[in-house]
């Protein structure tokens, strides 16, 4: 059976342990690979490897360094069919949707940090008056930890390295043990594109053996780490007394504010879109929608018409809309939020089933499910599901929408739907998320601020945003007769 090995020092290795954990194909329920199952050994040896590398990366030119990563960014762009299909494979998504999505902005990632890299600038100040100039050098930090999530596993894995590596770091980083197999894969991708040895190691294993041992290494000087609100937690609480650099991206619960006075036919598509893309394991789906009453009847109809064309099956046909979830566990998990809406009153307008796919009758399917609830306070509408479940209710003033869409601890993500522009300004201002979308939802452009606030997160990503929290900013001041 294929094994998927740590990836140090420019070279594939197995793990010290000689453990293996399963990988499952989620859209058949099988094993299909086994896992490295790294400890503290492995990450040091990778964390030797980085630091070994570190002072030649972080001298190489800035020329070199983009070339190095705009190679990268062709490179994964010239395998997009190998990548998307082993993507679907370990994470059940539909092969559509890691083509068109996942492996592009994996590329995009390497392209648009090998380009903000010659972009990067830093700022000097001038003290006339007392003849003194400053400047700021911004420095790489050394070796730091990249730990990314299951959702989207390259898209997200990649979108911490390359702004680490375009920064002059060099990195030790693991994805998720439920998704390893595109992160297996880059490391090949990076030898050819020349990235010199051990300027990136990746671990695998599980979160709190090797993912620990990452944030818990006392010379790991930064941790950017994607995942859940709980899991940030913990680690937060492991580096604050090293002093490290967090950057946490996390949970959310993201509210989807539709007006009477949007454009309806639009709303309502992208509002399947944002519900369901990716089997609602986004962070940034919509799933709480909060309707304007005079438009909730008919909202209600349509929706539940259009979700019911979606089609639930093998991820690799192409007519496939939602794929399988990620494992079985989380299967369990999202099922049994489906059970407490039941308890609390919700009432199940579409799905709610799990699906059994001819072929794959071990696969991890599920309805796409509508569940229309009666108080916004309800479990259900305030904890984070992260499948495809969304809850749906009326409202009647801004102030009320306002209120209920800021109640959960999350701020990631905000929709908003309405052709008043004196209304988008209000409602943008107040909602409490990171990103809010007017008349859209995620669309991304790489140069602007990432992350979110409350529980969803601390930091910021995206653009120079990224380049800064991998770089300490010196002042250098100098006197002047
Ligand atoms: P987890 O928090 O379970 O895992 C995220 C990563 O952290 C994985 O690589 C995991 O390893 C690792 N990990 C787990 N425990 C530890 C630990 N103690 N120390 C270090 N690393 C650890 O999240 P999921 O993978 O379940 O991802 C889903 C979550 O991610 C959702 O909450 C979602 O909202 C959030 N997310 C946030 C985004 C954002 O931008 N804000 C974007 C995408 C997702 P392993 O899997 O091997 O256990």
């Amino acid at each position: 059976m294929k094994k998927i090995l740590n990836f140090i020092n420019g070279a594939y290795c197995e793990p010290f342990s000689q453990d293996w954990l399963d990988n499952y194909n989620p859209s058949k329920g099988e094993v299909y690979s086994k896992i490295a199952y790294s400890s503290s050994e492995d990450v040091e040896k990778a964390y030797q490897a980085a630091k070994d590398a570190f002072p030649s990366w972080s001298n190489t030119t800035i020329e070199e360094r983009s070339m190095i990563l705009l190679k990268i960014a062709s490179l994964i762009e010239e395998n997009l069919d190998a990548l998307a299909e082993a993507e679907t494979l370990d994470n059940g998504k539909p092969l559509s949707l890691a083509k068109a999505v996942d492996i592009p902005r994996a590329s995009s990632n390497f392209r648009f940090f090998g380009h903000a890299i010659t972009q990067f600038a830093s700022e000097a100040h001038e003290s006339v008056g007392l003849n003194t100039m400053n400047f700021t050098i911004r420095q790489p930090i050394g070796v730091v930890g990249c730990i990314s999530p299951w959702n989207l596993p390259l898209y997200l894995f990649t979108w911490k390295i390359a702004p680490a590596l375009a920064a002059g770091n060099t990195v030790v980083a693991k994805p998720s043990e439920v998704t390893p197999m595109t992160a297996y894969l880059l490391g090949e991708i990076c030898n050819q594109a020349g990235l010199p040895k051990g300027v990136l190691n990746i671990v695998h294993g599980t979160g709190p053996s090797a993912g620990q041992a990452i944030v818990s290494h006392p010379d790991i000087k930064a941790i950017s780490f994607t995942g859940g609100t709980k899991t940030g937690e913990h680690i937060a609480r492991t580096a604050a007394p090293m002093f490290k650099k967090l950057s946490l991206e996390l949970g959310g619960k993201n509210p989807n504010l539709i007006f009477a006075d949007c454009n309806y036919e639009k709303m309502l598509s992208v509002t399947v879109r944002s519900s369901f893309a990716n089997q609602g394991q986004i962070c940034l789906c919509g799933s709480r929608i909060f309707v304007e009453k005079s438009i909730y009847e008919k909202f209600k109809t349509d929706f539940v018409a259009k979700v019911k064309e979606l089609k639930v099956g093998n991820p690799f046909e192409a007519d496939t809309n939602i794929g399988a979830l990620v494992s079985k566990p989380h299967l369990e998990k999202v099922k049994s939020y489906i059970d407490l809406a039941k308890e609390e009153g919700g009432k199940i307008l579409f799905g709610g089933n799990q699906v059994t796919v001819e072929g794959s009758e071990n696969g991890y399917y599920l309805e796409p499910t509508i569940i229309e609830i009666l108080d916004y306070q309800c479990r259900v509408n305030q904890e984070e599901i992260f499948g495809p479940v969304v809850t749906i209710m009326p409202f009647e003033t801004e102030e009320e929408v306002l209120k209920m869409a800021n109640s959960v601890k999350y701020g990631l993500s905000a929709t908003l739907w309405t052709s008043n522009l004196d209304r988008t300004m209000r409602v943008s201002k107040q909602l409490e998320a990171g990103i809010v979308w007017v008349n859209t939802w995620l669309n991304r452009d790489l140069r602007t601020p990432f992350g979110g606030i409350k529980s969803s997160g601390v930091g910021r990503e995206g653009g120079f945003e990224a380049l800064k929290f991998f770089t300490e900013a010196k002042n250098v001041c100098i006197k002047y007769d």
